[in-house]
């Protein structure tokens, strides 16, 4: 059952407050979710306690900064279940995972005519890595197409993906459709063909249980800010095998262990990866949002999710002058809801829909090929987390029929 009232808004002040004249509806969680009390005091505790570099001092404080950051790295260890803490690559989002494997696994495995099958529903950070290293490397990016119903066509994957295939680069849920694509099937299919794959993990993470030993994904990308954490800080998670057989990305302090005049010896996983001073508290937070996301527990908040989705999607979809796009059986979208009315441009809906108190997102979603597949240049975005209600989903649905009655006098 959705909840009707919020449970945590104790933990979350900024959700309950009034937007021109309205209570809130905070629904643009796919762009970035709120952070709760707890790792907003995680930042504060560390700068006021426990601020110093890592790995370099022997000091008190550097000492303490040092066990926080590692700790918080077996932290998210624990939480996609990866097999050793050196598999855990900090970094600055989903984005910057993505272009790390395309730029040091992606450059050094490559050749010209080798094939990388991405989807159609990729966020750009999934996509123009993969498509400048085709471009660059003579080499042939394939995109797997949809189903009717806004799923991957898996019949298609079986066609794109071939011997020649070198990368497979998927979301496992997208930030448009509220598809969870067969991120398992997928690698599968992959290493049939001696590919690797790499998961989009930044719409999947937040939101349900993610073992990556059980996906069989080789790489993982995946942003804090999207599951409570901070900004600025993400996780590249990558198989020691493969990580130990990459360049690095950068060069710098901490990446090494030994620099001569002529060469360097490079430092091993994840350190290789982690040049320059990192963002430590960035990182520690991260581990004090996935404390949080573990004591509520990620099949709880799926659960939660769900309910929502089957709350509201069927409202959506029953009036008829919206479009909703993706899959229409509740069971098979996530809380990522695209969708049009009739006749009014997104960006004008998105300014009604706030005027309402109804924070949605409206624009291409970073996914314009996706848009294009879709036959439209943009939509609105709801989105939801586990802390939004019934009331938050009701809202929703009345400023729809408010926008509409606001434009057109009810006519559209
Ligand atoms: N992939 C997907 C599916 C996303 O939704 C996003 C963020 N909208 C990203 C990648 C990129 O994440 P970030 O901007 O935090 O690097």
């Amino acid at each position: 059952m959705a909840n009707n009232t919020n449970n945590f808004t104790a933990d979350f002040p900024i959700l309950d407050q009034k937007v021109n004249g309205e209570r809130l509806a905070y629904l643009d969680n796919a762009a970035t979710a709120q952070k709760p009390r707890q790792v907003v005091e995680s930042l504060v505790h560390f700068y006021e306690h426990d601020n110093a570099n890592v790995h370099r001092g022997v000091h008190s404080l550097a000492e303490r900064a040092t066990e926080e950051y590692e700790e918080a790295r077996q932290k998210v260890q624990h939480f996609i279940n990866a097999a050793d803490n050196k598999e855990i690559i900090f970094t600055k989002g989903c984005t910057d995972g993505l272009n790390l494997v395309a730029a040091t696994y992606g450059e050094e495995n490559i050749q010209a005519g080798d094939e990388i099958v991405i989807s159609i529903m990729e966020h750009h950070s999934n996509l123009i890595p993969w498509q400048q290293l085709a471009i660059k490397k003579h080499a042939v990016l394939k995109y797997i197409e949809l189903t009717d119903d806004g799923t991957l066509d898996m019949a298609d994957a079986q066609k794109k993906i071939t011997d020649k295939t070198k990368i497979v680069a998927v979301a496992h849920a997208s930030n448009v459709l509220g598809t969870v694509n067969p991120l398992k099937e997928l690698a599968k299919l992959a290493h049939e063909h001696g590919a690797v794959i790499v998961g989009d993990g930044a719409q999947s993470v937040p939101h349900m249980p993610v073992d990556v030993q059980d996906l069989d994904v080789d790489f993982y990308a995946f942003s804090g800010h999207k599951m409570m954490g901070p900004t600025g800080i993400g996780v590249l998670y990558g198989k020691a095998a493969l990580l130990r057989q990459m360049p690095p990305y950068q060069y710098g302090g901490e990446m090494i262990s030994a620099v001569h005049r002529e060469r360097t010896e490079f430092a091993d996983i994840p350190f290789k990866f982690e040049a320059g001073t990192q963002n430590i508290a960035g990182a520690i937070a991260l581990g004090t949002a996935v404390d949080y996301l573990e004591k509520i527990g990620m099949e709880n908040i799926a659960a939660q999710e769900q309910a929502l989705v089957d709350y509201v999607l069927p409202k959506l979809e029953a009036i008829p002058y919206v479009t909703v796009y993706g899959p229409q059986d509740p069971q098979h979208h996530t809380g990522v809801i695209a969708f049009n009315m009739d006749n009014l441009h997104p960006h004008d809906v998105a300014t009604a829909l706030d005027a309402e108190g109804v924070a949605v997102r409206a624009g291409h979603h970073c996914a314009q090929p996706l848009m294009e597949a879709l036959g439209v240049s943009a939509t609105s975005r709801a989105s939801f987390y586990f802390y939004n209600t019934k009331q938050d989903a009701d809202q929703l649905i009345n400023a729809i029929k408010a926008t509409k009655e606001f434009f057109n006098g009810g006519t559209i």
